[in-house]
């Protein structure tokens, strides 16, 4: 059954940036050390920084992300940390490596999914993508994790690069006994930002056509797949998960977003000044949110204008959705 995910009002979700360093350098990479740090952040900081936010609301979710997050000599220990705190729901995204042995430093009932990066369904596509042995590292890794109990997720980037193999990824993930599918549009962070994007972005009638039936074909197999929703129609309503959702993304250098477009420039509405969360100074990313315009997003008008078709009376096509906002589909 399909739905579109609306943001809970009840969910506090901290996307935690613990580190930035990484053994790969994904064409896409959206990491950006002069925005976001190169420090790796201490145990005893990460520890504080979760405890802002464990009891924030109702729930609370954390995903550890980098840079790799296993690269992190203390991730097990933050893992149990957040659960200890009483986080509802503990992601790990990973590039599939598992340093620190970490499938042996916790056990599965200390976290609730692993979620492997494959951005291809051959090692010829994803190891163009995201470097040499990438493939047949994180399929080793996601084999490993499964045998050991642990329940995994899959996040696929789709560009022009690898939109053909996105077909072929239902049956992969099924063989893995992978249980959650993401679906992701490359976003214009990082280096798509910086380089070539416009022609590695999907065009709106290529997503529409594949991406839905895509998912569609991986629920049958019995996953659950997530992925954006993108365009909204005239009478879709549109809303800014910044105004009405409460999200975080906290980096290393002690900025937080609550827009994931706004990651590439200084314009985090909050961030951390000696362990403690404070609101940054005005113009940032929580005066855009107010802005209402025609096209949808305001961040994506601003920072992708090329997503947005125009009439010869110069009204928008169709909105662009908040990119936090999701499809998902059960099997
Ligand atoms: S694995 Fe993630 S953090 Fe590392 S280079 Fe690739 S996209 Fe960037
Ligand atoms: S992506 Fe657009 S709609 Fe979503 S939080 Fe950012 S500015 Fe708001």
């Amino acid at each position: 059954m399909k739905k579109t995910v609306s943001f809970s009002k009840n969910a506090c979700n901290v996307f935690f940036h613990i580190l930035t360093s990484c053994n790969l350098s994904c064409a896409h990479c959206y990491i950006n050390r002069e925005q976001h740090g190169d420090q790796t952040l201490p145990l005893a900081t990460i520890e504080t920084w979760l405890r802002v936010f464990a009891n924030k609301k109702e729930v609370a979710n954390v995903i550890f992300l980098g840079g790799e997050p296993t690269l992190h000599p203390d991730l097990s220990r933050a893992i149990k940390a957040a659960r200890t705190m009483g986080f509802k729901s503990i992601t790990v995204d990973t590039n599939g490596y598992l340093f620190h042995d970490i499938l042996e430093r916790i056990d599965p009932f200390e976290i609730d999914f692993f979620s492997f990066s494959l951005d291809g369904a051959t090692p010829e596509t994803n190891d163009r993508i995201r470097g040499q042995g990438s493939f047949d590292t994180c399929v080793d890794g996601i084999r490993r994790a499964v045998a050991a109990g642990f329940h995994t997720s899959l996040i696929y980037t789709v560009s022009t690069d690898n939109l053909d193999e996105l077909k072929k990824m239902p049956a992969l993930l099924e063989n893995l006994g992978v249980e959650r599918f993401f679906i992701q549009v490359i976003g214009l962070r990082g280096k798509s930002a910086r380089g070539t994007h416009t022609k590695t972005q999907v065009a709106a009638l290529d997503w529409l056509n594949i991406i839905p039936a895509v998912a569609a074909e991986t629920a049958r197999r019995g996953l659950t797949v997530t992925y954006p929703k993108v365009f909204l129609a005239p009478e879709e309503p549109f809303e800014c998960a910044g105004l009405v959702a409460d999200n975080y993304f906290i980096f290393p250098n002690g900025r937080v977003y609550r827009c994931p477009l706004c990651e590439d420039y200084p314009l985090h509405s909050l961030l951390f000044e000696d362990d403690r969360l404070k609101a940054a100074a005005p113009i940032n990313e929580a005066d855009l949110f107010l802005l209402n315009i025609s096209e949808g997003c305001v961040m994506n008008k601003l920072v992708q204008p090329e997503n947005i078709a125009y009439r010869q009376d110069g009204t928008p096509e169709y909105k662009v959705a908040c990119c936090l906002l999701k499809e998902e589909i059960k099997p």
